[in-house]
C-alpha cells in the first residue's frame, strides 16, 4: 500500500490583502503545469477566504480558515463560525494555535468545543498542540503535548477526518528547529496518544510538523519518522517558498 501523501497546510496568519491573492493564483497554476503527491492547503486571513476559495476552486490546492468560535451564530462580535468558514468555502481550520492559546488564553477544552463546531459545519480541524522553551527546557514536552492533545482532541473525532499538528512554541517564526530526534520522539508519543483514543481512525490522522519550516530543511524536517506534513507560516506567504516545500515534500 503506498503511504498516504504528505500534507502542507500553509498559514497566513494576519497577513494579506486582496493584492496577495495573486500569491495563491501563482500556487494554483504552478502546481497545474507541474502536479505533485502532496496534498496542499492554504489558510489565509478570514477576509481573503472567499475569494481564495473561487480561485482556487477545481484545483490541488485547499482553502481553510486559521480559528473559529464553536457556536454557529449568534451575538458573539468580531467572531467567526464553522458555519461561516464552510459558507466562504473552507474546508479545513486550524484551531489551537499557540498564538491564540497565548494571546486570547485559549484552553484545551475551548480547543476542544471549537473542535466539535468545526465537525458540525463539516470542517476538518487541524489541532494545534506544542510546548514552551521553558517547558522543554525542564523536559516536560511529552507531558505537555500529550496532556493538549488528550484536551483538545474530543471523543467525537472518531471516525471523521482530522490532523494534529505539532509545533513547538520556540521553534515558530525563530528560525530553530527540534532535532529529528526530538521531534520523532513527540510524534511517536501524539501518534501513539491518538490510536489510544481513536483506534484506526488514531492511526490515520495526519501529524504534521510545524515551526521553522522552509524550503532548505523542509526535506529533512519530512522524512522524520511519525512526521506527515508540515504546517507552515511565513514561508508559507510567497508561492514561490512554498512551492520550494511542497516539492521537497
Ligand atoms: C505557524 O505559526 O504555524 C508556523 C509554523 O510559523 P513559522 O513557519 O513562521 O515558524
Amino acid at each position: 500500500m503506498n503511504p498516504p501523501p504528505p500534507f502542507i497546510v500553509g498559514n497566513w496568519k494576519m497577513n494579506g490583502l486582496a493584492s496577495s491573492l495573486d500569491e495563491a493564483r501563482r500556487l494554483k497554476s504552478a502546481l497545474e503545469e507541474s502536479p505533485v503527491r502532496a496534498r496542499v492547503a492554504i489558510c489565509p486571513p478570514a477576509t481573503l477566504i472567499a475569494a481564495a476559495a473561487d480561485i482556487l476552486a477545481g484545483s490541488a490546492v485547499e482553502v481553510g480558515g486559521q480559528d473559529c468560535r464553536p457556536q454557529a451564530e449568534g451575538a458573539f462580535t468580531g467572531d467567526i463560525s464553522p458555519e461561516m468558514l464552510a459558507d466562504a468555502g473552507a474546508r479545513l481550520v486550524i484551531l489551537g494555535h499557540s498564538e491564540r492559546r497565548a494571546g486570547y488564553g485559549e484552553t484545551d477544552a475551548d480547543v476542544a468545543a471549537k473542535t466539535l463546531g468545526a465537525l458540525r459545519a463539516g470542517l476538518e480541524p487541524i489541532i494545534c498542540v506544542g510546548e514552551s522553551r521553558a517547558q522543554r527546557d525542564a523536559g516536560l514536552e511529552l507531558r505537555v503535548v500529550i496532556g493538549q492533545v488528550t484536551g483538545s482532541a474530543p471523543p467525537e473525532l472518531a471516525g471523521r477526518r482530522f490532523a494534529v499538528a505539532y509545533e513547538p512554541i520556540w521553534a515558530i517564526g525563530s528560525g530553530d528547529t527540534p532535532t529529528l530526534a526530538d521531534i520523532e520522539t513527540v510524534h511517536r508519543a501524539i501518534r501513539a496518544t491518538l490510536e489510544d483514543r481513536f483506534g484506526q481512525p488514531g492511526r490515520e490522522a495526519p501529524i504534521l510538523y510545524g515551526g521553522s519550516v522552509k524550503p532548505d530543511n523542509a526535506a529533512a524536517l519530512l522524512t522524520a519518522r511519525h512526521v506527515s506534513g508540515a504546517l507552515v507560516g511565513g514561508a508559507s506567504l510567497k508561492a514561490d517558498e512554498f512551492l520550494a516545500i511542497i516539492r521537497a515534500a
